[in-house]
């Protein structure tokens, strides 16, 4: 065989190399790179967070929203709106940079259920006052599933935050259990973003491993995006 036939054969086998590394080790490569890509895009469409018909504090254009998962029972969700979202407002809301959700997920059977339906009808009747009878309501908190909530003591909350209450249809929104549909729908979203406890805390989506963790909370916010 001469010497240029041999080239050629040398050259033939590197280039059938070549073709092999390419199909089975460059293609599942690349095929790799756009799943990931695919997941990515996917991650950031489930971080849209439908909040049309919830309450929040703060500016509607602020960079960073928090949203917290809460039960009206829960000691913990009171410990939360007493000691650290006092110092999230002071710190982030106020100053225009994060926008703070309350959405019910109820966790305590239908005591929380009925307590959420009184924070839905305040809201949606009496918007101004949400976040008045919001706080009330945790500092008149009871022990869990002890019978406090009833509709003697919402009622007692509701005028005590919110001039000028109609009484007879406040007591008729709790009877007929008119905003237990916006309940159910803050369950569903609970439930469609994986939220297992309360207090539950998402920065622009991202669960927050401690709510109780103020340096944590802060790091969180300053490099949310
Ligand atoms: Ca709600």
């Amino acid at each position: 065989m001469s010497l240029s036939k041999k080239m050629i054969i040398m050259i033939v086998i590197l280039l059938w190399i070549a073709f092999l590394l390419t199909t089975f080790i460059y293609l599942p490569f690349h095929k790799n790179n756009t799943m990931t890509s695919n997941a990515s895009e996917k991650t950031s469409q489930e971080r849209i967070i439908e909040l049309k018909e919830q309450p929040y504090v703060g500016e509607n254009k602020a960079k960073v929203q928090i949203i917290e998962f809460g039960d009206y029972q829960c000691p913990y969700c009171k410990k939360f709106e007493e000691d650290i979202l006092p110092k999230l407002q002071k710190d982030y809301v106020a100053n225009g940079k994060v926008k703070f959700y309350f959405v019910n997920d109820v966790v305590l059977g239908s005591d929380s259920t009925l307590a959420g339906n009184a924070s839905e009808l305040i809201y949606h009747q009496y918007p101004k006052y949400f976040w008045d009878f919001h706080k009330e309501l945790y500092a008149v908190q009871g022990e869990e599933k002890t019978g406090w909530v009833t509709n003697k003591l919402l009622l007692k909350v509701a005028e005590k935050t919110v001039p000028n209450l109609d009484k007879n249809r406040f007591l008729d929104g709790l009877t007929n259990k008119t905003f237990n549909k916006y309940v159910s729908s803050d369950n569903k979203l609970a439930q469609s973003l994986g939220i297992t406890g309360t207090p539950s805390l998402l920065i622009n989506g991202k669960k927050v491993n401690n709510p109780f963790d103020y340096k944590e909370l802060q790091k969180d916010i300053e490099s949310a995006k």
